[in-house]
């Protein structure tokens, strides 16, 4: 019984770590995959929890040795998925959660053709703005580059199949939790879950 890939997407202060959060509190089942960066450690983060954090070298390192599901440069750093830890949990029957930019989204597009693509917008342009000032991680500069990208991401919407707009945090984990449990009731997950493409393929009748 393999588990289900969720990859989530979105512009950056648009809540995605909060709403990732509290719905893996109330998902069974369901992990985090911890990405790596090479974008400085904020005060607030743990590594292992919020990050792999690593240099360059090692970033490239890891790219030349194929450890990566995915990787992009977004805002000016890398970012990229583990690769080994997302295919064990996905085997071992868990569903994984990536939290990834609309690059690496696309890219995992081109292998992972079961995964949930589901992007998490902001209920208006200012709104975002407002909430990337008030959350304080971010220089001028780099508030103005992520802003600029979130123009750029924005237009990739209609490559995914659900969003949410998140204008209400509570609403939205509700929302993204309905997601996930309409995605492990659809038949055909059902299914390959239990094996029973045979079964089906004579009509429902068991000739073993
Ligand atoms: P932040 O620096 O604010 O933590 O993240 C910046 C952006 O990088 C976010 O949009 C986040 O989704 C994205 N990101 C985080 N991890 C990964 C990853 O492993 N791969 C890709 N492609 N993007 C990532």
């Amino acid at each position: 019984m393999k588990g289900v890939l969720y990859v989530i997407s979105g512009p950056s202060g648009v809540g995605k770590t909060s709403i990732i959060e509290l719905t893996l509190k109330k998902v069974k089942n369901l992990v985090f995959s911890v990405s790596c960066t090479t974008r400085p450690k904020r005060p607030n983060e743990v590594e292992g929890r919020d990050y792999f954090f690593v240099d360059i070298v090692k970033f490239r390192d890891m790219i030349e040795r194929d450890e990566f599901l995915e990787w992009a440069v977004v805002h000016n750093h890398y970012y990229g998925t583990p690769r080994k830890f997302v295919e064990q949990e996905i085997e071992k029957g868990k569903s994984v959660l990536l939290d990834i930019d609309v690059q690496g989204a696309m890219s995992v597009m081109n292998k992972y053709k079961d995964a949930v693509y589901i992007f998490i917008a902001p209920p208006s342009f200012d709104v975002l703005k407002q909430r990337l000032i008030n959350r304080g991680t971010e220089s001028q500069e780099n508030l103005q580059r992520r802003l600029e990208d979130a123009k750029r991401e924005l237009s990739y919407i209609p490559n995914f199949e659900y969003i949410i707009v998140n204008t209400q945090l509570q609403e939205s984990v509700d929302q993204l939790c309905s997601i996930i449990v309409a995605e492990q009731l659809k038949v055909k997950r059902i299914i390959d879950r239990l094996g029973l493409h045979r079964f089906f393929e004579n009509g429902g009748e068991n000739n073993e």
